[in-house]
């Protein structure tokens, strides 16, 4: 046992800790460390309540608590609660992340960490899949199960062993024996409920470990909108395994009034409705009080900075944002301090914000690592190097006389290689030549232009 230690009590010297990793560097806005392991089992650290950092000469040394734990591919993405922001992180670059042997203790029989119970599978008694954990945390009333069944709705069940009978992270399963109903409350948790008074005190979620790779909050007077376009596909598959995290929030659950209203006259007159500024704000300082950090908000409007790839991946390097799509005239001016940015999807007016939303979230989902099984595909994506997609063939070989040019069927993948990106110039410079005065093109692209040029017998400087 270690006794309680006093706060206060001098730091350790750096030989009193063992170093587990070292910052290489920050991530995310909020501030997040990435560290590279030097355990053999980083799991082992996934339960450890504070750290201290050692600069690269060892000749300093701060005590950090540690806000949340999760894997990113071969780091650990650590935030620490006296760091909030990349820039103050950018400070610990390289140094060591120390801990006290004692409290990098290793797992008793019966317990578990919770991010190795996240992406189980719940199966009953009997053998029938009721759903995948989602989320493991930690709460008033102890460890809670968020489980997510095959149609996205969730309920939840108290991790104790009168529910769950067997846990096994080996064979990916947890059997439980679940209370009659208890698997049919929450019903459609898809739209998330807005708060109800004080009943949902003891709900408060607990940190996240494990997080999904980015969380998205949608705020719309139409939630059932979003549904049918999430159940199917590459974003289906993302909210399945947890990349993406998505809640819609029906806006009316923030209206104070008796009929629910969240639009009202305009000033001034002229017949437009306009959305009320209080249900926004409401709906936005809910969301804020979910976790930790700070969401990025964005609305949905055509007055916005017109949505191109880099405005995805932009967003897809943010942890947490929020879209708010208007409706009727859009929403009071006010609304503005709550705004870290307004994206517009083209320059044409649509009648609310949900399908603009729709697209955010389908081309950001796709660009947040894993969620496009084959991370080739959307490098070669159109836009992706500025540059548009080269064509695409598949079986059978001749149809109806038309052939798919040679060189795809050689196996050769060089000269496949050189093909697609003659072919992807080509495309280019016939479709969206404007693209070519931004990008930047290595030699073998010039000349390839060139040849391209000698082709089609156009000369591009009209020479
Ligand atoms: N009167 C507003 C348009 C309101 S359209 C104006 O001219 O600026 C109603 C809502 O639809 C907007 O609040 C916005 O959320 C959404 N919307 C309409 N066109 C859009 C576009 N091109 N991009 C993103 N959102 C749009």
């Amino acid at each position: 046992m270690v006794r309680p230690e006093d706060p206060r009590s001098p730091l350790p010297a750096p030989e009193e800790l063992i170093f587990v990793g070292i910052v290489r560097k920050p991530h995310g806005v909020a501030g997040e460390a990435s560290v590279e392991p030097w355990t053999d089992d980083p799991a082992s650290l996934a339960d450890i309540e504070r750290a201290w950092l050692v600069s690269p000469g060892e000749d300093q040394v701060v005590l950090v608590n540690i806000a949340s734990i999760r894997a990113h591919q071969n780091r650990l993405l650590i935030r620490f609660a006296e760091i909030d922001s990349p820039e103050s992180m950018a400070g610990f670059k390289n140094w060591l992340l120390g801990v006290r042997p004692a409290e990098a203790r290793a797992l008793e029989k019966g317990e578990y960490y919770l991010h190795d119970l996240e992406g189980l599978e719940i199966v009953d008694i009997d053998g029938n899949v009721l759903g995948r954990v989602d989320l493991a945390s930690e709460g008033g009333g102890g460890t809670l199960l968020t489980v997510r069944r095959a149609d996205g709705s969730t309920f939840d069940v108290p991790f104790v062993r009168e529910f769950c009978r067997e846990i096994d992270p080996h064979s990916g399963r947890i059997v439980v024996a679940l209370p009659t109903g208890m698997a049919n409350l929450d019903e459609a948790e898809l739209v998330e409920e807005a708060p109800s008074g004080r009943s949902r005190a003891h709900k408060e979620p607990a940190p996240r470990r494990n997080a999904a790779e980015i969380r998205i909050d949608v705020v719309t007077i139409f939630p059932s909108m979003f549904t049918p376009f999430l159940e199917e596909g590459v974003l289906a598959r993302a909210l399945e395994e947890n990349l993406i995290e998505l809640r819609i929030w029906d806006l009316r659950e923030f209206a104070t009034d008796r009929h629910r209203s969240t639009d009202d006259e305009a000033y001034g007159g002229g017949g437009g409705m306009v959305m009320l500024a209080d249900p926004a704000f409401r709906s936005i300082e809910t969301i804020r009080d979910q976790r930790k950090g700070r969401p990025w908000v964005v609305l949905m409007s055509p007055q916005g900075a017109v949505f191109r790839q880099e405005v995805a991946r932009d967003l897809a390097r943010r942890d947490w944002i929020v879209l708010l799509c208007g409706r009727y005239e859009g929403f009071d001016e006010r609304i503005q301090v709550l705004i870290d940015q307004e994206i517009s999807v083209g320059d044409f007016v649509v009648s609310g914000g949900e399908v603009p939303a729709l697209l955010v979230i389908d081309a950001v989902g796709r660009m947040v690592e894993g969620v496009v099984g084959c991370r080739n595909s959307v490098e070669a994506d159109s836009f992706y190097n500025g540059l548009l997609d080269h064509p695409h063939y598949t079986r059978p070989a001749d149809f109806r006389g038309l052939r798919v040019p040679e060189v795809l069927l050689s196996g050769h993948a060089e000269n496949i290689r050189k093909w697609r990106k003659k072919e992807s110039l080509r495309a280019t410079l016939r479709k969206r030549p404007d693209l070519l005065e931004t990008v930047e093109l290595d030699e073998e692209a010039r000349g390839m232009i060139l040849e391209i040029d000698t082709e089609e017998g156009f000369d591009r400087d009209g020479e």
